[in-house]
C-alpha cells in the first residue's frame, strides 16, 4: 500500500527519496518552486539541468528527466515540464498534465525512490486552475498506481505551498 499525504510548506525541505520540481523546457530555473529547488540545491543542479539538456534537448511538456539534489535533502530531483494553461485547450492540458505526474513516478519507480514529493505542477506562473489542477493530478496518481502494481513506493506526497491549494486537496482527500 502506497500513503498518500498531504504537507503544507516547502519541498525543498523534505527528506525523501525524490522531490518533483515543476521546471520550465530548459531546465534553467526560474521563478516559483523551481527557484527555490535550484537555490536551495546549489550549483550541481544546475549543472546537472546543463548535462541533461546538452544530451536530450529541450524537455517538452509533459516529460521527465532526474537530476541529483544538489545541497537538498532529497535523494534525487524529478524535474517535469507542466503545460502552460489557455482556455482554448483544456482538454489537451489535462493529459499533459497528467502525463508529467505518470512520467515522474515512471522515473520513481526507476531510480528506486521509496518516497515521492509532488508541487501543485501548473497552478503557479503556468496559470493553471487550481481545482482543475489537483483533480488532473489526484486522478493521475490513482491511475499510475493502479497500472503499476508491482511498485514498492511507500508514500506520495502533495506538497502545499499556498492555502487554496492546501485546502482543495485536503477536502478532495477527504481529511
Ligand atoms: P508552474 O510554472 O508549473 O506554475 P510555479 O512554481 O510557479 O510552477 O508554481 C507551482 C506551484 O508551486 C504553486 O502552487 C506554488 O504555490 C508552489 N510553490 C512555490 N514555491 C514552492 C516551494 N518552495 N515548495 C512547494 N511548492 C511551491
Amino acid at each position: 500500500m502506497t500513503d498518500l499525504s498531504v504537507y503544507k510548506g516547502d519541498i525543498t525541505e523534505l527528506s525523501v527519496g525524490a522531490i518533483v520540481n515543476a521546471a520550465n523546457s530548459a531546465l534553467a530555473g526560474g521563478s516559483g518552486v523551481d527557484g527555490a529547488i535550484h537555490r536551495a540545491g546549489g550549483p550541481a543542479i544546475v549543472a546537472d539541468c546543463k548535462a541533461v539538456i546538452a544530451r536530450r534537448g529541450p524537455c517538452e511538456p509533459g516529460d521527465a528527466v532526474v537530476t541529483g539534489a544538489g545541497e537538498l535533502p532529497a535523494g534525487i530531483v524529478i524535474h517535469t515540464v507542466g503545460p502552460i494553461w489557455t482556455s482554448d485547450a483544456a482538454d489537451e492540458h489535462d493529459k499533459t498534465l497528467a502525463k508529467c505526474y505518470g512520467a515522474a513516478l515512471d522515473l520513481a519507480l526507476k531510480h528506486r525512490a521509496k518516497e515521492v514529493a509532488f508541487p501543485n505542477i501548473s497552478t503557479g506562473a503556468y496559470g493553471f486552475p487550481k481545482p482543475r489542477a489537483a483533480v488532473v493530478a489526484i486522478n493521475a496518481i490513482l491511475d499510475w498506481l493502479e497500472n503499476n502494481a508491482a511498485h514498492d513506493l511507500n508514500e506520495i506526497v502533495f506538497v502545499c505551498f499556498d492555502d487554496e491549494n492546501h485546502e482543495l486537496y485536503e477536502s478532495l482527500l477527504g481529511w
